[in-house]
């Protein structure tokens, strides 16, 4: 559990436009209309592991606290249940949003170092990016060694006896035709930018 911010916010510690930006997203306009009773907060069932609640993290978006939302844990913590966003009065999109924090926190490279969800999403995606296909025994193994170097050390005996009789493998695999893959998936980046310019 990470500890919960309860530390003051300073006018200077905000990005001016910030909140309006992420509002201008389709989806997220309706965090404009929140009442901030907390609704989102009661029903996650991870807000008691986040380091700001839904709530919280819906409140420092909309000010304009750009750093707090991309920095912090809760949005690699939120699992997309869309309990908040069903249960909310006001129809706000609280996953969505939270998808669209995530994604301009790897634009940005400001997610939690070493932390493993970021690094999962982004290995992910490369993979498929770059061979179409994603090869989970290499996929943990690159995301072992990118956040817990040591413990990946620890599991290399296990690895290599699975290795051995052919339960786990770190070899990739391609599938046919994957520089088309890579350009659809270029091209649905690239408008994704121009969405947010
Ligand atoms: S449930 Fe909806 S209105 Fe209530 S705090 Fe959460 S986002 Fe705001
Ligand atoms: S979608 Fe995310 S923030 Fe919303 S209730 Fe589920 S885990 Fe919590």
């Amino acid at each position: 559990m990470f500890e919960i911010q309860r530390t003051i916010k300073y006018e200077a510690d905000r990005v001016p436009g910030f909140g309006r930006e992420v509002m201008g997203v389709p989806g997220c306009e309706k965090l404009k209309d929140c009442i901030q009773c907390g609704t989102c907060s009661g029903v996650c069932p991870l807000s008691i592991y986040m380091d700001y609640t839904p709530r919280q993290v819906m409140a420092l978006t909309r000010e304009d606290f750009k750093r707090e939302v991309l920095g912090s844990h809760t949005i690699w913590l939120c699992a997309s249940c869309y309990a908040c966003a069903v249960e909310c009065p006001r129809e706000i999109r609280i996953t969505d949003i939270m998808y669209e924090l995530k994604q301009r926190a790897i634009h940005e490279g400001v997610y939690p170092r070493r932390f493993p969800i970021p690094v999962l999403a982004q290995e992910f995606t490369k993979m498929v990016h770059d061979h179409g296909r994603v090869s989970e025994g290499l996929l943990v193994t690159k995301l072992f060694l990118k956040t817990n170097p040591l413990a990946a050390l620890g599991m290399a005996k296990l690895g290599m006896g699975l290795m051995k009789t052919g339960r786990f493998s770190v070899k990739q695999e391609n599938i046919k035709r994957r520089a088309e893959l890579a350009k659809i998936v270029e091209t649905v980046d690239q408008e994704n930018l121009k969405g947010k310019a």
